[in-house]
């Protein structure tokens, strides 16, 4: 009996309350091409024909012993907070009793399945399958509670890279050109056998390679990440999303990416190109976990804060396709669920047309912020900000810019993320794209043009707000996350 507690006694000595835990887990959802799959991203009517590599549900769950948070990346356009996110943590929440917080992030991929409605046959009919998305939810459920169930004693390694030759993968495709290049790594590894559990990769790019003409399922630049990262460092690799709006692109003949097999660019929007990219990308974070700036942490703890938001669903094609059904979110007046109609005029190829609209104001979202606490330091050794979209990096890094032209040209500049995140002390900053929602650009409002003259006198109209919910969007994004940094702050 003595000998049992003593040896009791050393276990707890070993591993310490506030040691960290990591587990991971990984599932293959590609869908079925028995039915017919349109893949999202570009125009309609885009019909799967075969399946080039799976799409994947990916899970690092990381713990203090107290707060448990599955991270997750899927390799799909998005996918909504409601009814999708919100369903899998009640799912989760009914095959586990242990509180996990679930952070579900799409690597917005557009070579996938059309998960949120909007690529179907034609404009306003879905292209979203119920019957896939009810076996993807319980799937990513089901790997939520895989990871868990393997939490076991993990050191973290957070690591960052800024080599220029990423900022040549990333095309910004409007004014003003802000983006941050850096890859950011969170990795996880055993304290029992030293081996990788899994490696969370973060990096702002559009998984758009293979562009609109192909018709393979793939998970574009992410699966040759995958591969290569499992093969340099083993354990489950993830991807997130970065700031990507405005729009941070590599489908462009702008972007060339050498093959050392033939010494020439890779083809344009070919899977050759899509390889070179993500294996590059995959040995910058696996080099990132080897450098100077690498930072180890053994204990600390985890604070996880969310926070619901209602944002005005300005944008008139959205409002018509949640009407009829397309856009499968309810729509809220006041807090409440409303679904009354109004018939509005829209003009199409020169003719009008009456159509349905919903007349509730708002959707529902959320933002959060993770922070990463080592034992000795009081500022966060990592912070991760979960930002609903795809937001223009100057909302993030700074530097909204006014053009003649604009819509609200003196519109007052929303608060810019890390003039607050900074103030954390933060060592890394991960700024997390598609978290837990895909509302669309999150767009400044000063930058906002809908109407003519265009942005600097341009003669066409910019691309960006014609897929963003409205420009009131990033105010209550951007102020959501500010009062979370700063409830971390007291
Ligand atoms: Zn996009």
């Amino acid at each position: 009996m003595k000998v049992k507690l003593s040896l009791l006694a050393v276990l707890l000595l070993t591993v310490p309350a506030s040691a960290f835990q990591a587990g991971a887990s990984k599932r293959d959802v590609t869908p079925s091409l028995d039915r017919p799959v349109f893949i999202a991203g570009f125009g309609h009517n885009r019909i799967a024909t075969s399946v080039h590599d799976p799409i994947w549900v990916r899970c690092l769950a990381i713990s203090d012993g107290k707060s448990t948070v599955a991270l997750v990346g899927i390799d799909v356009i998005g996918f909504f907070y409601e009814p999708d996110v919100l369903s899998v943590r009640e799912r989760v929440g009914q095959l586990t009793k242990k509180p996990v917080t679930v952070v579900i992030a799409s690597t917005h991929n557009h070579e996938g399945p059309d998960t949120l409605g909007l690529w179907g046959p034609m404009p306003l009919q879905t292209g979203r399958d119920e019957k896939y998305m009810a076996w993807l939810k319980e799937e990513i459920a089901q790997c939520v509670i895989d990871a868990v169930s393997r939490l076991e004693p993990a050191r973290f390694i957070i690591a960052k890279d800024e080599r220029k030759e990423l900022s040549d993968l990333q095309l910004d495709t409007r004014l003003p050109h802000v983006k941050d290049h850096a890859v950011y790594v969170l990795q996880a590894v055993s304290r029992k056998t030293g081996k990788t559990i899994g490696t969370l990769v973060n990096w702002a790019n559009h998984p758009e390679v293979l562009g609109s003409k192909n018709r393979e399922i793939t998970s574009d630049f992410c699966w040759a990440l995958y591969e290569r990262l499992e093969e340099l460092v083993g354990g489950v690799a993830v991807f997130w999303n970065g700031a990507i709006g405005g729009l941070i692109t590599p489908l462009d003949e702008e972007v060339k990416v050498i093959d050392p097999q033939i010494g020439q660019p890779a083809p344009e929007a070919s899977f050759r190109k899509a390889e070179l990219i993500g294996k590059f990308v995959a040995e910058v974070a696996a080099e990132a976990l080897k450098s100077k700036n690498a930072t180890k942490v053994d204990n600390g703890s985890l604070k996880v804060l969310l926070r619901p938001l209602f944002v005005p669903l300005q944008n008139t094609r959205f409002r018509i396709a949640a009407a009829i059904g397309v856009l499968k979110r309810p729509v809220y007046t006041k807090g409440k669920i409303d679904e009354r109609l109004e018939t509005v005029e829209l003009k199409q190829d020169g003719t009008i047309i009456k159509a349905k609209m919903v007349a509730g104001e708002d959707i529902r979202t959320e933002v959060g912020v993770i922070a990463i606490y080592s034992r000795e330091q009081k500022n966060p050794m990592a912070l991760l900000l979960l930002i609903p979209g795809e937001i223009y990096p100057e909302l993030v890094y700074g530097n909204i810019t006014r053009y003649q032209g604009a819509d609200f040209m003196d519109a007052p500049f929303e608060p810019i993320l890390m003039d607050y995140a900074r103030k954390t002390g933060a060592r890394f900053v991960f700024v997390v794209g598609l978290a837990n929602d895909e509302i669309g650009y999150i767009i400044p409002q000063c930058e906002w043009d809908e109407q003519p003259p265009w942005l600097n006198n341009a003669t066409q109209r910019p691309y960006g707000e014609v897929n963003s919910v409205g420009w009131k969007a990033a105010r209550i994004v951007n102020e959501g996350l500010v009062a979370l940094i700063k409830t971390l702050m007291r």
